[in-house]
């Protein structure tokens, strides 16, 4: 849990943490390969409390293009603003027109949620297509191999297919006009 008591915060707090995925309220939604680390600065300014903070974890997730289970790192930053009440909407809607970077965020009593913003900002951070390299190409559509890994042993062009009957003229021809025999 990252809550941290505000009701007597006279100036600035900064603070590190590393938690486990659990203490930030993950349940399976993400599989983690890492603990949760960062740090965070909690401020008070006019009309609530800042927290600014920066996260590093790394997950594992599933290639989109070969399904093969990777690492990936992730290196998020976050700024909050802390707004005391609770959430009204129409002026929500107000400060999502004003001011799109600033997220906002109300809380009631002496303590901020700062864990529940990093969660939010894990799940937004992660990729909704994930590769495990940029150039993965993917499994085989005839044999599901995966290419990248040798797994895929399909021959390269299939024999009397338009396309391939087509190369094999050009590479005869080219085979001709380079002096091959
Ligand atoms: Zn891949
Ligand atoms: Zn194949």
């Amino acid at each position: 849990m990252l809550r941290f008591d505000v009701s007597d915060l006279e100036d600035e707090i900064e603070v590190e943490f590393d938690e486990g995925p659990e203490d930030l309220g993950f349940q399976d939604e993400l599989r983690f390969a890492d603990r949760i680390k960062g740090r965070v600065r909690i401020s008070r300014i006019s009309g609530g409390i800042e927290a600014v903070g920066e996260v590093t974890t790394a997950v594992y997730l599933e290639c989109a293009r070969c399904l093969e289970t990777f690492r990936y790192p992730l290196r998020t930053s976050f700024d909050v603003i802390f707004r005391r009440g609770s959430e009204p909407i129409q002026w929500q809607e107000e400060i999502a027109l004003n001011d799109e970077d600033m997220k906002t965020s109300f809380f009631q009593g002496d303590f901020i949620d700062v864990g529940e913003e990093i969660r939010q900002d894990i799940i937004v951070s992660i990729p909704i297509k994930p590769l495990c390299k940029e150039s993965c190409r993917g499994l085989c559509p005839r044999c599901g191999g995966r290419i990248d890994k040798g797994e895929c042993k399909c021959p390269k062009e299939e024999k009397g297919s338009p396309f391939a009957v087509l190369k094999e003229i050009f590479s005869e021809k080219e085979g001709i006009e380079h002096g091959k025999s």
